[in-house]
């Protein structure tokens, strides 16, 4: 069988006959009209029917550098040529080495032991491993809850996704429910009538520290945090939240994973959100998708040298940590990895991004004018415009799909968004200039407009 000279309608019939899709909706199984994306260039991607569209969401909030960038690929297709895999087991191989390296120079504090994985969930799954290994080793096999927030995403793996708290999303799968506690939603614009944003940042922070009295702290191993919950709508926690929970966890001797597998590599502006932005020094973060601006699949957990310090050479009971992948720190990963941050720091994209955020943010806000939109939320280049129509009340009971008929207005005119229920997220690639983002927004802001109408003409609104 030749592959070449196939018939697109072929393809799609492939495609639905046999692709499973992430998050497949059972119902329409082989049923989808799927848009093919086929080709893509900087920050604008080619639909198989010759449609160019701006990248709204940068694939999955991951190709900072754009599309078609040929130095990274160069750069995989030359560590391919030269080693493209060996076992990392007994190993190495000096691109992930390097790589290790050059990341342990742009984490803060003692950040400095990578251990690299496949993806996000795969890194937040051997975060979570490792800590419950490292309690087992000190001796206190008990303290192995971990603490995660309503809305949060953290994977898909049977521990990520039990860590994560949208409700959707647990309807059908089983979770480790006895190995988790959820905090309340920490979305400001959902605090009660009435409670300023200082009552209600008191409020959170003592949702964490009741939670870790309540379980007990011989029982909570860590608290997991995205710095701003992504995929549960781009919420932004009241400022301070993280720094004072970092203050709660530490009091408890409870760790603080930080999940930039989203914030990581440029999207606020730095290396990584956690310390930069929200003035924390985590135990581990947790990285993936930026990482090789999502050229090819690679995760880490940077863990703290302190907590592996407790565990090694003499104090570690001659324990092996026994958690890995055969494609851990894959050669051809790393080198995309690192051409990617040799390409950050050449073209200057981190300066790039603080420069642009200003733009981004202010046409951001201005959406929230809007009558259909409760709130138009963000920070740095992740926004969100939430058209709930009580934006107090939870989204699921008053979904409307808004967020569907927004984003296919915006992909008439030339933009791709993410719609979630009533809400679309954004999250260009880190290359968009301050014109494309202009663009972008004028497209935002007529679709919402023209979803305004319909929803007028349905009797919705
Ligand atoms: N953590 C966060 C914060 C994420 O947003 C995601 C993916 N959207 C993951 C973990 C899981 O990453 P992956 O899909 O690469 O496994």
């Amino acid at each position: 069988m030749t592959l070449t000279n196939t018939r697109f309608q072929d393809v799609r019939e492939w495609d639905n006959a046999h692709f499973i899709h992430p998050w497949e909706g059972m119902p329409f199984l082989g049923e989808n009209e799927r848009t093919f994306v086929e080709g893509g260039e900087g920050i604008y991607v080619t639909t198989e029917a010759g449609d160019r569209l701006i990248d709204g969401p940068a694939g999955m909030w991951c190709v900072q550098v754009g599309y078609g960038n040929t130095e990274i690929a160069e750069a995989m297709a030359h560590q391919a040529r030269e080693m493209a895999y060996f076992s990392p087991f007994n190993n190495a191989n000096s691109a992930p080495a390097r790589l290790a390296h050059e990341i342990a120079q742009r984490t803060s504090g003692d950040l400095n032991q990578v251990f690299f994985t496949t993806g996000g969930s795969t890194a937040v799954d051997s975060a979570v491993r490792f800590i419950k290994f490292r309690n087992n080793i000190m001796d206190r096999p008990e303290k192995k809850i971990v603490i995660s927030r309503q809305k949060a995403y953290h994977g898909s793996t049977y521990l990520a996704a039990s860590l994560s708290g949208k409700e959707r999303d647990k309807g059908w799968l089983d979770q480790a429910t006895h190995l988790t506690h959820f905090l309340p939603n920490v979305n400001p614009c959902q605090r009660a009538e009435g409670q300023s944003i200082e009552a209600f940042l008191d409020e959170k922070v003592a949702d964490l520290e009741s939670a870790i009295l309540e379980i007990g702290s011989d029982k909570v191993a860590a608290f997991i945090a995205e710095p701003i919950l992504c995929s549960g709508g781009v919420i932004v926690p009241p400022k301070g939240y993280h720094k004072r929970c970092l203050e709660v966890c530490h009091k408890h001797d409870v760790l603080y994973i930080s999940d930039e597998v989203v914030t990581g590599f440029g999207r606020l502006g730095h290396w990584f959100a956690s310390e930069d932005v929200f003035d924390i020094v985590p135990d581990i973060i947790t990285c993936a998708k930026g990482m090789t601006s999502g050229y090819v699949p690679m995760g880490a957990c940077i863990i703290s040298d302190r907590l592996v310090a407790d565990i090694s050479g003499d104090k570690a009971k001659g324990a092996t940590f026994s958690n890995g992948f055969t494609y851990s720190g894959h050669p051809v990963s790393a080198a995309a990895a690192l051409k990617n941050m040799e390409i950050f720091e050449r073209d200057g994209i981190l300066e790039h991004v603080r420069e642009i955020t200003p733009v981004f943010e202010s046409r951001l806000k201005a959406l929230s004018d809007l009558p259909l939109v409760g709130d138009a939320r963000g920070q740095g280049l992740l926004g969100c415009v939430d058209c709930a129509v009580d934006a107090k009340a939870d989204d699921l009971e008053q979904d409307k799909n808004i967020g569907a008929m927004i984003d296919a207005h915006c992909q008439a005119q030339g933009l791709i968004l993410r719609p979630i229920i009533n809400m679309c997220v954004f999250s260009p690639p880190l290359i968009i200039s301050e014109t494309q983002i202009h663009d972008m927004y004028d497209i935002i802001d007529k679709s919402i407009r023209m979803t305004t109408d319909d929803l007028v003409r349905q009797g919705v609104k």
